[in-house]
């Protein structure tokens, strides 16, 4: 089999910071919208064969522990052929023009935090974008060549920033951390991390999780499969400090909406077992190398495509 090669893809490298703590006010944690929501639908992609063995959870494990994260998750459950392109073994791909611009905007929103509360204002965010354009395009060239009309493509960017704009006054609360890092040793065989884009901290000890999305809200009756992504920094974070977070909060800037969530100690439990069983499968797909194509609309979206069986039958 020959595989596609992409070479040259610096990554930027995230960046851990905090920002000085001020004044934030507990009346803007919101109201509520999640907690009548359907439990998240994660079924068992290996079916019969997961129940055929426990041992194999350890056999595998002895070798190597196994980075888990919500997107690896994600990855394992929507294509687990997918997840072995990506993590097992480890394909290059080209730059994702969608992903890009969301990296450019979560930037914006970072580096925002970093103004006095009272100039964090939506003429801050827009004047900062050309500059992070520019520091984007230093560490990944190619994005020169794949964006072919680059007011366009800032103004598209400052577009979901003034979407930002009309869902949060960032002046009137402060950003205790951004792209904070979370990690914990979840069992003797995984070892749980993720980057949250936003926590917040309020006087009362109150804490919320923001994530951006510069895609679109899920439609009705999916809002808890998007919420999985927060629950994990929920437990993470609940690991580290024994502090549950009061509120999750997914912001969408592709349509404006926002879907938010108080996690119980029940969410966490379930997030834990479901990572459980994910991580059983994929140590049970590793020892087997049984990695079944899933195809979806996603494989349009696929850079694999050319190569994946499901599509080369
Ligand atoms: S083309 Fe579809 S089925 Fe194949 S790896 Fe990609 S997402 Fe999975």
């Amino acid at each position: 089999m020959s595989y596609p090669t992409f070479m040259g893809m610096p990554l930027l490298s995230r960046r851990d910071r905090e920002a000085v703590q001020l004044p934030f006010r507990i009346g803007q944690l919101n109201t509520i919208t999640g907690s009548e929501i359907p439990q998240i639908r994660h079924g068992c992609i290996l079916g019969e064969i997961s129940g055929q063995s426990t041992s194999i959870f350890r056999q595998v494990s002895e070798q190597k522990k196994l980075r888990l994260s919500p997107s690896a998750v994600s990855e394992y459950e929507n294509c687990p052929q997918l997840y072995k392109y990506r993590k097992i073994d480890k394909l290059p791909e080209p730059p994702s023009l969608d992903a890009e611009r969301g990296t450019l905007v979560h930037t914006v929103l970072q580096d925002l935090f970093e103004f006095p509360s009272q100039e964090r204002l939506p003429q801050t965010a827009f004047d900062l974008l050309p500059s992070r354009w520019s520091a984007q395009l230093e560490g990944k060239p190619e994005l020169r060549e794949m964006v072919t009309n680059e007011k366009e493509w800032l103004d598209r960017a400052q577009s979901l920033l003034t979407t930002y704009f009309s869902l949060e006054n960032p002046a009137t609360f402060e950003a205790t951390h951004r792209e904070m890092h979370l990690e914990d040793e979840f069992d003797a065989d995984i070892y749980l991390h993720g980057y949250v884009d936003r926590l917040d901290i309020a006087p009362t000890g109150e804490v919320r999780i923001v994530d951006y999305k510069t895609g679109k809200s899920p439609k009705p009756g999916w809002e808890e499969k998007a919420l999985f992504q927060l629950r994990v920094y929920a437990l993470l974070y609940w690991k580290s400090t024994g502090v549950l977070p009061r509120l999750l909060q997914l912001i969408y800037l592709g349509d404006g909406r926002m879907v938010k969530s108080n996690p119980s100690m029940k969410d966490i439990e379930s997030v834990e077992k479901v990572l459980q069983r994910v991580a059983k499968d994929i140590f049970i797909s590793t020892e087997k190398d049984y990695w079944p194509p899933k195809p979806s609309r996603l494989c349009d979206w696929c850079f694999f495509k050319s190569i994946c069986p499901a599509h080369n039958g």
